[in-house]
């Protein structure tokens, strides 16, 4: 008798909808196949590594033609809850289950040529680890909270036991909210077998947590994975955190989807932070997979921020989460003063006989000008913010603020050059598609002069070296910070008052005590606030407000601390008037409002198909024909909401257009049913996700943060 042959299912990463069968020789292999072990499997002309998804008898192919596994990774299997996260994952996200697994598998792990060696590898790395003494910081025993933070912890404690919980902590940066979950976890990690995961939105910011951490748990083991670990020691701390010898992970969004065994609880620190949204591949959010997670294993979970995105505060406040709030801060400090300064009003400007005015006159405004002479005077140092994403540009009126506003869906119009989309420049909107001429003149007040916002932008930068030719001026942007080591050395520049003007994107608002802050200047805010993307305000605010708590840090009870000022032309702006009064509450319930009103998310769910092409009108072109289908077949109907195609706002990218198709639904299950059924109509006519007729690369995302 012939015994029945051995059968599994492997998942590799390839945007194929389903997985390969292969034979299993146990004599060859040494073992019996086991769910969830990491594969080297022949592939095409050559070889791929996967993971094994099933186990059986048969095949539905031919078992003589099937290919045999080539060898089996030196590695426990991947456990069955982490396997159900990344089922859950693909599921939600429309993408296949090999695409979402294997990209969470550090690169160490995949190269399945060295498999034989890294037994020994890791034997070495054992013996050469002498413990590195990482100098810990910002030790805050129980005993030394103060009452809001002891409360807070107290809520935290009190209710224990095997069960979901969704926890809000909110309070201004610097109120301590990092002393009191760091004391929870504490209690936790009191069970030796305990694991806990922190998650944090910037591989800049782990140097600074993981001392503080340290400080806590100077005898725990601590698992650090971000892209800024060279590989082996990511490929080690990720082997240490399935196995279990870790307790603490602290990385990343990739982190959070580690194999952890004994997981008990999870921590996601500004939870608002668009870093958490994976923007490549299986486009998912680390916190929303984090709680998915959290409620999957009975575990906690804590969301920490000083300005909680709408759709958790929004959860917070009716209940579904629990809600803790600290706000004092922690030392005293006060919270410093924002100065709007109006960009129309002519006291703020140089005037046009000022012959002492800089030739940069038309790009700063004198009171601002004046502020940075006076910090500088007072050996204090300036940050001065800059955003370089190339947003497509709303028009605005510069007599009477009139702004381009979509007339169908109250979201901003942007401008798109002549050729982008038709002959002319147009106006469009991002949301719904609808496409505009460009007015000659202001609809409101007849202004033939209509400017985009944010113009001018890009030569600030210089501006500000060639104004203080005498100042030390350091640029920081995520270019300059590639490496986390690139970045705390910046940042040392910084604290170590070795620098006068810091110039930068927000990754230098994020999370850092600066001790000699004088000024904070925000230039271009009034380009992110009106801007295609609905969430731009909600993502100025968080950031001002974060910008808010770095200048207050040095101000010591009470004392006067940094001013921050804000070159805008709306000062009447609701953002900027709840960002005056520190009110964040405030803002989120108008902000909520708002999108109310729009039936914009969190009020519908949302879904993009994204078009690559050689030219945009094809990308065009290729999504106003998915559309049709999707008419024909009778989806369209008063629960879907398919808008017209519109270009990316960074449309060209390395010799390909893009273009975008929104999807909205109040109903989730709907926009999942509907995503599942584009990708199977799109997969009909491609490889992989590439159309064979048109050679259109397209991709489907669920719940964007930016459109
Ligand atoms: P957040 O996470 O809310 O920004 P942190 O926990 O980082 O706040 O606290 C801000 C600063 O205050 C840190 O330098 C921290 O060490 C310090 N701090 C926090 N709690 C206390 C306390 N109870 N007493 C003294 N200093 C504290
Ligand atoms: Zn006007
Ligand atoms: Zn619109």
């Amino acid at each position: 008798m012939i015994d029945k042959p051995i059968v599994v299912q492997v998942v590799l990463d390839k945007p194929l909808a389903q997985g390969f069968d292969y034979l299993w020789d146990a004599q060859k292999l040494g073992k019996l196949p086991e769910i969830g072990q990491l594969v080297d499997v022949p592939f095409g002309r050559s070889k791929a590594v996967g993971v094994v998804i099933k186990v059986s008898d048969h095949s539905e192919f031919d078992i003589e033609k099937l290919k045999t596994v080539n060898q089996i990774a030196p590695l426990p299997p991947l456990d069955s809850a982490l396997l159900a996260l990344m089922n859950f994952a693909s599921q939600y996200y429309v993408h296949s289950l090999g695409e979402t697994i294997l990209p969470a598998i550090p690169q160490m792990w995949k190269k399945a040529d060295e498999w034989e060696k890294i037994p020994r590898k890791l034997e070495l790395a054992e013996k050469k680890k002498i413990k590195k003494e990482i100098a810990a910081e910002g030790l805050i025993t129980e005993a030394q909270l103060n009452p809001n933070q002891k409360q807070a912890l107290q809520d935290l404690l009190n209710n224990t036991g095997q069960s979901f919980r969704a926890i809000l902590l909110q309070g201004q940066t610097g109120s301590g909210k990092t002393a009191v979950f760091l004391n929870w976890l504490a209690s936790i990690l009191k069970d030796e077998k305990a694991q806990v995961l922190l998650l944090v939105p910037e591989i800049n910011l782990t140097p600074q947590l993981e001392r503080r951490v340290r400080a806590y748990f100077p005898d725990k083991t601590m698992a650090v994975l971000h892209s800024g670990v060279s590989e082996k020691k990511r490929g080690i701390a990720w082997l240490e955190a399935m196995t279990g010898k870790a307790q603490i992970i602290l990385g990343t969004r990739l982190a959070a989807l580690t194999p952890m065994p004994n997981l008990r609880a999870i921590v996601v620190d500004e939870e608002h932070d668009p870093s958490y949204k994976q923007q490549e591949g299986t486009r998912y959010s680390a916190r929303d997979l984090a709680i998915w997670r959290a409620h999957d294993r009975k575990i906690p979970i804590l969301l920490s921020s000083a300005t909680p995105s709408l759709e958790t505060w929004m959860a917070a406040q009716a209940g579904r989460y629990e809600y803790i709030r600290l706000d004092q801060r922690a030392r005293g400090a006060s919270l410093p003063r924002v100065h709007l300064i109006n960009t129309r009003d002519p006291q703020n400007q140089f005037s046009h006989g000022d012959v002492s005015a800089p030739k940069e006159k038309s790009l700063i405004t004198k009171t601002l000008a004046n502020a940075i002479s006076k910090a500088l005077e007072a050996k204090k140092q300036s940050l001065i913010l800059i955003n370089r994403r190339g947003y497509a540009p709303v028009l605005s009126c510069n007599a009477c603020n009139w702004l381009s506003k979509c007339t169908q869906c109250s979201t901003y119009t942007v401008m798109h050059k002549a050729g982008a989309l038709g002959r002319r420049a147009v106006l469009s909107c991002h949301h719904c598609g609808l496409v505009s001429p460009i007015p000659n003149h202001c609809p409101d007040c007849g202004n033939a002069d209509l400017k985009t916002l944010g113009h001018g932008t890009q030569k600030l930068e210089d501006a500000i070296e060639k104004m203080w030719p005498q100042a030390r001026v350091l640029r920081v942007d995520t270019d300059s910070s590639r490496k986390s080591k690139g970045a705390e050395a910046l940042f040392q520049e910084i604290h170590e008052g070795n620098v006068d003007i810091v110039v930068g994107t927000q990754m230098i608002a994020k999370g850092h005590d600066y001790q000699n802050i004088g000024l904070v200047a925000v230039l271009d805010a009034d380009s992110r606030l009106y801007s295609a993307d609905f969430r731009a305000a909600e993502r100025l605010f968080a950031q001002l407000v974060q910008v808010a708590g770095r200048a207050g840090r040095s101000g010591v009870d009470g004392e006067e601390s940094g001013a921050i000022m804000i070159e805008t032309q709306y000062p009447e702006s609701p953002v900027f008037q709840y960002l005056l009064r520190h009110d964040v509450d405030g803002f989120l319930a108008f902000t909520a409002n708002e999108r109310e009103e729009a039936a914009l998310p969190p009020y519908s769910y949302q879904a993009l198909i994204h078009a690559e092409a050689k030219s945009l009108e094809k990308a065009i072109r290729f999504l106003n024909e998915l559309k049709g289908r999707l008419k024909n077949r009778g989806m369209m109907t008063r629960e879907l909401r398919v808008y017209d195609p519109v270009p990316k706002p960074v449309m060209r990218v390395a010799g390909s257009e893009r273009a975008q198709l929104v999807i909205e639904s109040a109903n989730r299950k709907v926009l999942q049913e509907t995503l599942e059924m584009i990708d199977q109509d799109l997969r009909q006519d491609s490889q992989g996700r590439i159309s064979k007729t048109s050679r259109i690369r397209w991709l489907i995302e669920r719940d964007p943060i930016a459109i």
